[in-house]
């Protein structure tokens, strides 16, 4: 009998182990402009630790201060070079997060907890002049039972989209025209939408490619991969969008659980290249978003693009910001650079009539020509300029080409040019009273109305020094419809 009592407590000896608090308040001086905007603040976990609970709170100076949350384990690099001992980001989004074995709150990974020395990770996104005093409260082994409500809540969140009569994607010039948006967030981080519900709504809507692209985490990677796999005509990417307080860029397609270091200091050019150096290395792109976009951060602080394979020129509906990027993009091949143009939601919350910031998936839609679906072949695709991009998924076709004994597809370079060469157009089922316009070198070469469903133009021009050419088409307002890359010429010297 009092070996079995003997049992008995051992036995719930883990279950019973001790809540700990470790509390402390943090002041924070605003960064300098060269200084880090990351502020560590260690925290004991002993062996055996079942669960880690965060909350911080700090007063907001109405907008003044805007602090960011993330999470490193012991395995945590002193020299804070790397990302080891990751554990999670939630950004500005979440005052209270857990971290246990078995489960975490989105963001976060879940996990052993290996005892030693863990640290808080503070993003210093806004700080005001006088400073921010930070309270962070960690308890062990005990989850607050509001953390774990809101996990509940948004696992169990479910968008019923309609399913309709699948279009597949055209074939045209030797190559099918895939469709598909590169930047998406889920609860992940800060987006409303669950990772179920991106892939149900793009299969619904005729996309072939969705990049699921979250703030600083890879939390979402699991979930990716257990889920793609049923949904056979779609290409699932893991995705970061790497989030800087100097701009924002994409990867896809990471290897699981792989992160690319987003510490760097707006303006720092040589510790951009390390991390795009890192996304190479993996194989990969790193590609610019919203490079004018207005929200404080947002915009690219790193100047020259030409350093990145791709840049996201329409973000969401086209608008303003949007047009700056063109223009900007437009001056860079201007000057011989070929950075690829792309565009993509960057939806936060499912297109739902209680939402109002709700944004469909595919608004704008990327068509990439590829022989066939895959990783490798869209990144290639991408990287080549083989894209154009429209406002959504199956409104509209266009084909763009040129022909010079041979046919030259949008992305292409036609080297060694001494003779003419005649550009195809092919538009359909844009509004009647849209217009079509070839632009070269700052140059609109030709710019006609669209008065019936089928538009074709075939235009022959003589080169005289090396070009690029790209179609735009535009409704009557002006709002962007459809844009392509530009076909690349080079005259023989
Ligand atoms: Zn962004
Ligand atoms: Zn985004």
């Amino acid at each position: 009998m009092i070996k079995f009592i003997f049992a008995l407590i051992l036995l719930f000896i883990p279950l019973l182990a001790s809540a700990q608090t470790f509390e402390k308040t943090v002041l924070i001086a605003p960064p300098k402009e060269n200084e880090s905007r990351y502020f560590y603040v260690p925290f004991d976990v002993p062996a055996g630790a079942k669960s880690i609970s965060i909350n911080y709170e700090y007063d907001r100076a109405n907008g003044a201060n805007v602090l960011d949350l993330g999470v490193f384990d012991s395995h945590f690099a002193k020299d804070k070079s790397d990302m080891s001992g990751f554990r999670g980001w939630s950004g500005g989004r979440r005052n209270s997060i857990f971290i246990s074995e078995n489960e975490a709150t989105n963001g976060y990974i879940a996990g052993k907890l290996p005892s030693g020395q863990w640290r808080v990770i503070l993003g210093l996104y806004k700080v005001a002049p006088e400073g921010a005093s930070v309270m962070i409260k960690v308890k062990i082994n005990e989850v607050e039972a509001a953390a774990r409500q809101q996990l509940t809540e948004e696992k169990a969140k479910v968008f019923d989209f309609p399913k309709r009569r699948r279009i597949a994607p055209p074939t045209a010039n030797s190559y099918t025209w895939f469709r598909g948006d590169l930047h998406t967030h889920t609860f992940h981080s800060d987006g409303n939408w669950t990772i179920k519900g991106i892939l149900d709504y793009a299969q619904a809507n005729d996309l072939d490619f969705v990049g699921i692209t979250e703030h600083n985490t890879f939390s979402h990677h699991t979930e990716i991969d257990s889920l793609a796999v049923n949904y056979k005509n779609l290409l699932v990417l893991r995705g970061e969008e790497v989030t800087t307080y100097g701009g924002h860029f994409n990867v896809w397609g990471l290897p699981k659980n792989e992160l690319i270091d987003f510490r760097i200091t707006p303006k720092d050019v040589s510790r951009l290249r390390v991390a795009v150096d890192r996304v190479h290395q993996l194989g990969l792109m790193a590609s610019i978003n919203h490079p004018t976009a207005l929200c404080g951060g947002c915009d690219w602080s790193y100047g020259d693009w030409s350093v990145m394979d791709s840049v996201e020129i329409w973000n969401g509906a086209w608008d303003f910001q949007d047009e700056a990027a063109l223009k900007l993009w437009d001056a860079l091949l201007q000057r011989g650079n070929r950075i690829t143009a792309i565009g993509s939601s960057d939806t936060h919350s499912p297109p739902l009539a209680e939402n109002k910031n709700g944004l469909a998936i595919g608004i704008p839609t990327n068509h990439v020509g590829m022989k066939q679906l895959a990783q490798n072949d869209l990144l290639a695709a991408i990287k080549n300029g083989r894209v154009w991009i429209s406002a959504n998924p199956t409104d509209y076709s266009l084909e763009f080409s040129a022909f010079n004994g041979s046919r030259i597809n949008i992305g292409d370079l036609a080297a060694n040019l001494n003779n003419k060469i005649r550009f195809d157009c092919q538009a359909k089922n844009f509004p009647v009273g849209a217009t079509v316009s070839l632009i070269s070198n700052n140059q609109v070469l030709l710019k006609e109305k669209i008065e019936r469903a089928e538009y074709v133009f075939a235009k022959e021009l003589s080169g005289e020094k090396d070009s690029y050419f790209r179609l735009e088409v535009r409704s009557e307002t002006g709002a962007m419809l459809a844009f392509t890359n530009p076909i690349y010429i080079q005259i023989k010297k």
